[in-house]
């Protein structure tokens, strides 16, 4: 198990270091032992890397030597590195869909600038129908999609493996083929014209029972949260799978396969965070807020006040395109009034962290070779942040009025058992990463710390920012893919060119560029 394994290399790391001294004569002599030595990164405008950092914590126990270059590398830096330090393979890490344009651009460069090492992909939005349908065909070299830490081992050995890696690249190309073909099959299914999935939109009630209206307009700020307010909120399911133990919480910690090992985890995980909130070493500030708002088309538009005069911010959203029987084809916009309604909507927003203070204290333990808990920290930063946005979107439910009478159990509320949702833009609802910049012009969590980078990831990366809607029927679902008349549209009513929205929307897209 993945938590193991880390523990084992943090003491295999402690032993190194103070032997270190006395091993200084023996590595003059300078021969190199690894079995060959990988450049990793973040790619550039992302910030995310618990994923980068356990593959390189296993890839070094296993004898492999790792120059990590950190997260928000540049192409230049990753590709001189891999030059200069004759790095026998290199490795792009990334969790927000926009890195997955930027791990294209890697592997262009690499073919331009003639280098065949090769190249191995790995992350949250990575997959292998990505790596197939757009990395590999854009370098000659192997390119290959790495599930999970797990896989990292074996996919760096049968490629430095001079006997067996003819066999293993040919099995790969042919199972990228199959992909592509797949994918080329897909996309030849036909969409429904923007025009006729308008039709289609839900008819959602709005009633007063569905237009709540909020006990305060404009943004609040929280600063410094206790730690102990969020501790309760905390979704330990996904903290688990950041370690690659899969299996829901609590029942994980009696599973007969992982049990022992996901109790070990969630005590050390628990002793750690005892710390963080005794200590404040890890900061949680927030801001949200309420604006009146009416859908006009397929926009969520926010009014200054209550006289809705002024707007002030003017979310453009996608709409499903792809039929499925009968089933209305949504939009988020659809769970917001239109003008004509009796009665102002309204829409909240929210961006939340529970990062300030984890890089800090993630060096601290790096600094004493402890590779475990300055993973922990990141993975426990990740769930206060996600711990905050539930929490205070009971809040919200409550300023809305409908959330007072709420009695949820603990696994009714990470069910999300409750009325109403907090899309995040950059999710499937509303996929659009750059709709961030908007939401920071209205919420300005760059007062509590929280900024963008340019590929509008949040940054500290244990951040979430979103929407609220308060609408009864409001839920879940994904945009999927879109056509070009929807792209057209898009793009116009952003003020962008069809180039730009298809290169911010690569994911969605339902047809191929030109
Ligand atoms: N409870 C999980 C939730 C992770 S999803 C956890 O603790 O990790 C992260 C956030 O994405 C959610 O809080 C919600 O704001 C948003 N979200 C979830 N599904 C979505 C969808 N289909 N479209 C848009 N946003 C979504």
């Amino acid at each position: 198990f993945l938590p193991q394994v880390v523990k084992s290399a943090r003491a295999m790391k402690k032993a190194v270091a103070y032997l270190e001294p006395y091993l200084e004569a023996d590595r003059e002599a300078g021969e190199r032992s690894a079995k060959g030595r990988i450049v990793m990164a973040t790619v550039k405008g992302d910030v995310h890397d618990i994923g980068k950092n356990i593959v390189g914590v296993v890839l070094r126990c296993n004898s492999y030597e790792v120059i990590d270059l950190g997260v928000m590398v540049p192409v230049d830096k990753i590709l001189a590195t891999a030059v200069n330090e004759k790095c026998d393979l290199i490795g792009l890490s990334g969790l927000i869909t926009p890195s997955l344009d930027e791990m294209v651009h890697v592997a262009k460069e690499m073919e331009r600038r003639g280098l065949e090492t090769p190249l191995l992909i790995g992350g949250a939005t990575t997959s292998r129908q990505h790596t197939a349908v757009r990395i590999a065909p854009a370098f000659r070299g192997s390119t290959v999609h790495v599930q999970d830490a797990s896989r990292a081992v074996g996919v760096a050995a049968s490629l430095l493996d001079e006997a067996g890696r003819p066999d293993f690249d040919r099995r790969n190309r042919e199972t990228q083929e199959r992909l592509r073909a797949l994918h080329q099959e897909r996309s030849e299914r036909p969409l429904l014209s923007l025009s006729e999935a308008r039709t289609r939109a839900p008819r959602l009630a709005f009633g007063s029972d569905a237009l709540a209206r909020p006990e305060f307009l404009g943004r609040r700020e929280l600063r410094e949260l206790p730690l102990e307010t969020l501790r309760p909120f905390i979704d330990w399911t996904f903290f688990f799978s950041a370690w690659e133990l899969k299996g829901r919480y609590p029942k994980i910690l009696s599973s007969p396969t992982y049990g022992r090992e996901a109790r070990e985890l969630f005590d050390a995980a628990n002793r750690l965070l005892d710390k963080i909130v005794a200590d404040g070493s890890l900061v949680a500030n927030g801001v949200y807020g309420f604006w009146p708002a009416a859908r006009e088309g397929d926009d969520v538009v926010l009014f200054e006040d209550a006289a809705a005069a002024r707007e002030i911010a003017r979310f453009p959203m996608l709409r499903q395109q792809q039929a499925s029987g009968d089933a209305p084809l949504r939009s988020l916009a659809d769970f917001v009034a239109p003008p004509d309604t009796e009665g102002l909507d309204s829409v909240g927003a929210f961006a939340v962290t529970g990062g300030i203070g984890a890089e800090a204290l993630a060096q601290h333990f790096e600094r004493d070779h402890d590779d475990y808990n300055a993973i922990m920290v990141k993975a426990l930063a990740d769930r206060l942040a996600e711990a905050f946005a539930e929490y205070l979107h009971a809040e919200a439910r409550r300023h809305w009025g409908y959330g007072r009478e709420e009695r949820l159990s603990h696994e009714e509320l990470i069910a999300e058992r409750y009325r109403g949702i907090r899309p995040a833009f950059g999710y499937p609802a509303c996929p659009d990463h750059s709709e961030k910049r908007r939401l920071f012009g209205l919420l300005e969590p760059e007062k509590l710390g929280i900024e963008l980078t340019e590929s509008f990831a949040m940054m500290p990366a244990a951040s979430v920012s979103g929407l609220y809607f308060a609408h009864p029927e409001a839920r879940y679902f994904s945009v999927g893919r879109i056509g070009r008349d929807q792209v057209a549209d898009y793009a116009k009513r952003k003020g962008w060119s069809v180039a730009e929205a298809e290169r911010w929307l690569a994911p969605n897209l339902g047809y191929e560029p030109d």
